[in-house]
């Protein structure tokens, strides 16, 4: 979602005439946006902005700082900026990226900071322009905001309330991205599965209506999305597996927890036993489909057994990988306030343990794929070889091979020759 806000914001800052240079120190604007899921993410920003100051004194009005993204969204981080690093010319809320534009002609004709940060908002701003990073691929936001209020979680506080976007909005989007050499769609929402469009004519469209209406779209090759919530997963969305040719095999299901405890004390509204059967169904409608994960370690409370729990339901179903995650206490939320909070050392000592189990079943399910043939979208060289090539297969996953920068975008066929942990080693099949 972060990278996504990223583009739009490239892309408004290249109409005002802006162009991107490659370190901090060659700008005359630098924008931070930021996340605020976890702890570590706030360290690491307040540390990156504060080697910023010394350009700010030398370069004063030459030069441009502002502050953007979830934490922007929260007031205890708006004093700490203004206080300790009053030099920060404009603030600015994750509802009010389209006012970036406006913020700086400000900014240049008062000389005076800008700050522009609303609490919750309702509409959604269409037509934005975007930046992307990739020709043949992009990203598409379907919804904003969330309403689930899981008890760890920032985002509904800083994101808001659910909104929608409108069906024919999206396709238009889809089918002018397709116009512009785009072959694959990653659609983004918190809970992409509650998305409740409307039709100008007032009908209903919900997700799987939805994916149903971006298959028809000529030109388009595969469709992702990202994320899902067990909680709303529908069997409508399960079939649509087996009808929509072009809905990647690949689904990321957050389970955050193994023990129906607590998943209960997480407010995620689904029980252990539900969430294998919404595993066990995906895996009925489309038999090679890769299902990855997010797991939090050390939640309020956590026993010892409840963890073994989690690492029992990751063998049970063999996660292909997974995002795991140590609890972090996150201000005003539900969990921040309980007193059993578990020790760091405990926490860390699971986090290993569950990655170890996570790795090896990992490892083992990309062997599976030695000797297969898979169909592989081409994304680009690989940073350390520029002879090697990656690229996606339909189950997302990473693989190597000795390519051509002519194929980048277009899908060839590999045979996988090799894996490991993380990504499959393979051979384009020249046929
Ligand atoms: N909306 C998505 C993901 C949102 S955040 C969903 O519900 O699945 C991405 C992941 O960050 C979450 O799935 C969760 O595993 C993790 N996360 C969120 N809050 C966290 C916290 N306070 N501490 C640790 N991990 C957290
Ligand atoms: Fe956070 Fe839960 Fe919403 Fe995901 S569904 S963004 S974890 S509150």
């Amino acid at each position: 979602m972060n990278e996504h806000d990223s583009e739009t914001i490239a892309g408004m800052l290249r109409e005002k005439g802006y162009e991107k240079v490659n370190a901090a120190k060659d700008a005359n604007i630098v924008i931070f946006n930021t996340c605020s899921i976890r702890e570590n993410a706030d360290k690491r920003f307040f540390g990156t902005l504060g080697q910023l100051k010394k350009k700010k004194e030398q370069e004063k009005d030459g030069f441009v700082v502002c502050v953007c993204g979830c934490m922007a969204q929260q007031q205890h981080i708006i004093d700490t900026i203004k206080q300790k690093y009053s030099w920060v010319d404009v603030i600015f809320g994750t509802h009010n990226i389209h006012e970036l534009p406006e913020l700086l002609d400000n900014l240049y004709n008062e000389k005076k900071k800008q700050i522009s940060v609303y609490p919750d908002r309702d509409g959604i701003v269409e037509g934005l322009p975007c930046e992307r990073l990739y020709k043949h691929k992009s990203y598409v936001n379907i919804m904003y905001g969330c309403n689930n209020f899981c008890t760890y979680c920032i985002v509904p506080y800083t994101r808001g309330r659910e909104r929608s976007r409108k069906p024919e909005d999206i396709v238009n989007e889809v089918k002018n991205l397709v116009a512009d050499g785009v072959v694959e769609i990653m659609l983004l929402g918190q809970n992409v599965n509650s998305y409740k469009g409307e039709f100008s004519d007032g009908t209903g469209c919900d997700f799987t209506d939805l994916i149903y209406l971006l298959n028809d779209i000529e030109g388009l090759e595969r469709i992702r999305f990202m994320t899902s919530h067990p909680k709303d997963l529908s069997d409508k969305l399960i079939n649509a597996f087996r009808d929509c040719k072009k809905l990647c095999h690949y689904f990321h299901l957050p389970v955050q927890a193994g023990s129906s405890k607590v998943l209960k004390e997480m407010n995620r509204r689904y029980t252990r036993e539900h969430y294998l059967e919404l595993v066990r169904k995906l895996r009925e409608a489309a038999p090679d489909i890769a299902i990855s994960t997010d797991i939090i370690v050390g939640f309020p409370g956590e026993t010892e057994d409840e963890f073994l729990e989690t690492l029992e339901l990751c063998k049970e179903v063999r996660y292909d990988s997974a995002f795991t995650f140590l609890y972090s206490v996150r201000k005003g939320t539900p969990a921040e306030k309980r007193e059993d909070q578990v020790p760091e050392a405990v926490k860390h000592d699971r986090f290993n343990r569950l990655c170890d189990v996570i790795n090896e079943i990992s490892c083992e399910k990309n062997a599976e794929y030695v000797g297969t043939v898979q169909n592989v979208l081409v994304e680009g060289p690989s940073k350390r070889n520029s002879k090697t090539y990656g690229g996606r297969t339909d189950t997302f996953k990473l693989v190597n091979f000795i390519g051509s920068k002519e194929l980048i975008g277009k899908t060839v066929k590999v045979r996988i020759t090799g894996s490991n942990t993380f990504s499959l080693e393979g051979e384009i099949i020249n046929d």
